[in-house]
């Protein structure tokens, strides 16, 4: 596997040139609504073409903007268009590419509110099918005539598997299909999913770009073709519009990406070796130890976000176990300094984690910034407690 790429590196840490602002080597915060021109002239060129001048910033804002073209050199695209937040871009983008008779093939377990709002198409007369598997075959079966969309997140929600990126992509290349990734997991420090031929790349900001726990935001990027259907479509009118501060501190956060996912990677490959033969650990959901080939092909380094499962089915023990970690905070989301805890039980929904392919141990593990020594060690610990 090879590590982060120098080109990214250098990009993530390059300082934005900006003769407007004298120069600042941090970038500035354009804190503004609106944009005001020297002369009617100016105004009305400028409404005419909003993405590409300053108007509103629920258009387009100078700070957000910066964003956008930084994201857009990391994932290789030619445009990229930031949100409010990952849904705002995931939203705003499916349904700029569907329409009243569409049908979308959802590929294995993707984040759980984007699979409730394709549901909520099916009002719209847009209808879905679920695959879950990452079986090429499987996926490609799932096609019908009017099949407009394939949604795919590899690696996907829960069991972090792959998706064979680039033979899907061809496919539906062939077939006029829209391919569309959710490529938080991996960054693109580790997975540029353009190069395998996907269409639009979706993220959330709020996780390891933003990286700090302090944002929401998120983007869509692609060909300035691909991306533009958005701006015309569900960007400016659902108006899901990042906060000039939130793009800025999203800059910021990318300052320190490539370290940041190194750190993250070493610590989740050292976690996984100290839990992979414990006993009282059923299996780990995670690329490191499983389908060896696709992660060769696509990954260059791993992503902290895994599961586990516990070989004691008991859940008062996983009560005590979830309640026994000292490093890990209970909560949703991930991609900050401090390590997460999500249990997929909730004391009620053994049905659903049924019916989604989840035991009922089924637990998310975000491995944070601290040395993975100590979080092994907290990690020991908790266990013998609540299972020895
Ligand atoms: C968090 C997350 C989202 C949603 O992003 P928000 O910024 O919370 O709206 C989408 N996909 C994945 C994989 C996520 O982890």
């Amino acid at each position: 596997m090879i590590m982060i790429k120098d080109r990214l590196i250098k990009t993530c840490l390059a300082v934005i040139p900006d003769e407007q602002s004298h120069y600042a080597i941090s970038p500035e915060i354009a804190m503004t609504s609106s944009f005001y021109s020297k002369s009617y002239e100016a105004y009305v060129a400028a409404s005419k073409d909003e993405f590409n001048n300053y108007v509103y910033t629920r258009g387009s804002n100078p700070t957000t903007h910066k964003l956008e073209v930084l994201l857009a050199e990391l994932e290789g695209a030619q445009r990229c268009k930031v949100f409010a937040s990952g849904m705002g871009a995931i939203s705003a983008t499916l349904q700029s590419y569907v329409m009243n008779g569409s049908h979308i093939v959802v590929v294995n377990s993707i984040y759980s509110t984007a699979m409730k709002f394709i549901k909520s198409l099916e009002k719209f007369g847009v209808s879905h099918t679920v695959v879950m598997s990452v079986d090429t075959q499987e996926i490609v079966s799932a096609i019908q005539d009017n099949t407009d969309v394939i949604y795919l997140e590899s690696p996907s929600s829960q069991k972090f598997e792959i998706v064979d990126l680039k033979a899907i992509a061809d496919i539906a290349k062939s077939r006029q299909i829209t391919t569309m990734i959710d490529n938080t997991w991996a960054t693109p420090m580790f997975q540029r999913p353009l190069e395998s031929g996907i269409d639009l790349i979706l993220h959330s900001c709020s996780k390891y770009i933003g990286g700090h726990s302090d944002i929401v935001a998120g983007a869509v990027l692609g060909t300035t073709e691909g991306v533009g259907k958005v701006e015309q479509n569900g960007y400016l009118m659902m108006g899901s519009t990042c906060s000039p501060m939130n793009s800025f501190l999203a800059i910021r956060g990318i300052r320190t990406l490539p370290i940041r996912m190194e750190k993250h990677n070493s610590n989740v490959k050292a976690v996984i070796d100290a839990l992979k033969d414990d006993p009282r650990i059923e299996k780990i959901y995670h690329p490191y130890i499983q389908q060896a080939e696709r992660s060769e092909k696509y990954l260059d380094g791993y992503g902290s976000l895994l599961a586990i499962t516990f070989t004691d089915k008991d859940t008062t023990k996983l009560q005590t176990f979830i309640n026994t970690l000292e490093t890990f905070l209970i909560g949703v989301s991930w991609g900050g300094y401090e390590s997460m805890v999500l249990p997929g039980y909730k004391f009620d929904n053994l049905e659903t984690m049924k019916a989604r392919g989840l035991d009922i141990t089924h637990t998310r593990l975000f491995i944070g910034l601290l040395e993975a020594q100590m979080t092994i060690t907290d990690l020991k610990q908790a266990l013998s407690i609540a299972y020895d």
